[in-house]
């Protein structure tokens, strides 16, 4: 096996930015970026943090085929297979929906194209994925196999995001990243500071399971959700669902400062960052640290359904 530790690790620690704007001149807040869009190209953000000791651990267990869950434009799919093939392991994905067309959609072609063997579940099987029974069966369907929960969100995960702060070595105040399963802010939770705020801003409509499930991914510490804060407001309808307002703004971001946001996950946070520093959320030269999680090969998939009539 390849050693994609070796080879990832050469992009560590990303690199922090600094955001300039007159919104954020006038209220006295700086804002930095942490680019941990730029740890690989097709590995991209915490989507690599997530796998990092998931790899690890099935390279340890001599298992070399990873079996994951997601959704079609899932970038934790996308990024399984990519560190797959650079790690030389085998990769399963089962994909919820049966009536996808792979070749139709861009983040599915690419996995396959990187060795990803995809299987389709209706969503009802997909649902019983965490079953030991349905587990049972794709054991025997695809032999001995490690496998990842959707979205890297396992213990493994969380010990991976843990890094991306450990590496900030600046005092910020406020942290800043966008949630799905949690895990991210989970694994950052772990190792703030007591005088740190960590703010995290959900894709999903629905995320009141968000704080139960940080609270568990964190290791239980009931203490530690005091310095937690899920922002809600700013979904705009849903997990990959946009407004032509969330549009213009991702698009306004990158020509003003050269830096591309995907529109399900980073551009809903840097929107509700702006909103929040508008309505005077931050006191007066408070340092906010957002975190870029990656996940631009989502971009190519979503402008090709946005051109279709
Ligand atoms: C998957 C993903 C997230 C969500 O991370 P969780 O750890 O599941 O909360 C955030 N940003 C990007 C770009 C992602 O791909």
């Amino acid at each position: 096996m390849q050693d994609i530790q070796t080879l990832l690790n050469r992009s560590l620690p990303t690199p922090v930015e600094q955001i300039y704007a007159p919104l954020l001149a006038e209220r006295g807040i700086q804002l930095f970026i942490k680019r941990d869009d730029l740890i690989h190209p097709e590995v991209s953000g915490n989507k690599w943090r997530k796998l990092k000791y998931n790899l690890a651990e099935a390279q340890r267990l001599h298992l070399d085929t990873i079996l994951t869950f997601g959704g079609a434009w899932s970038n934790h799919i996308a990024a399984t297979a990519a560190a797959c093939r650079l790690a030389g392991m085998k990769s399963i994905g089962i994909i919820r929906g049966e009536e996808l067309d792979e070749e139709d959609n861009p983040t599915l072609r690419k996995a396959k194209e990187n060795g990803m063997c995809l299987e389709f579940v209706s969503r009802e099987n997909y649902r019983r994925k965490n079953e030991t029974d349905f587990m049972w069966s794709l054991q025997q369907r695809f032999g001995e196999f490690y496998s990842v929960p959707e979205g890297g969100a396992n213990a493994h995960g969380v010990k991976g995001c843990a890094e991306i702060l450990n590496e900030v070595k600046e005092h910020y105040d406020v942290i800043c990243a966008p949630c799905g399963t949690g895990a991210t802010i989970a694994g950052m939770l772990s190792v703030l500071k007591p005088n740190q705020m960590l703010l995290g801003f959900p894709a999903l409509k629905n995320a009141a399971f968000l704080e139960n499930e940080i609270h568990r991914l964190a290791g239980g510490k009931k203490e530690l959700m005091n310095n937690c804060r899920i922002m809600p407001g700013y979904h705009f309808g849903g997990y990959a669902r946009h407004t032509p307002e969330l549009l213009r703004f991702t698009k306004d971001f990158a020509e003003h400062h050269r830096l591309e946001l995907d529109f399900v996950y980073t551009g809903k946070m840097l929107f509700g960052i702006f909103d929040l520093i508008r309505k005077d959320f931050f006191r007066q030269g408070t340092k906010v640290l957002a975190i870029h999680t990656g996940g631009l090969q989502g971009n190519t998939g979503i402008f090709k359904t946005l051109r279709k009539p």
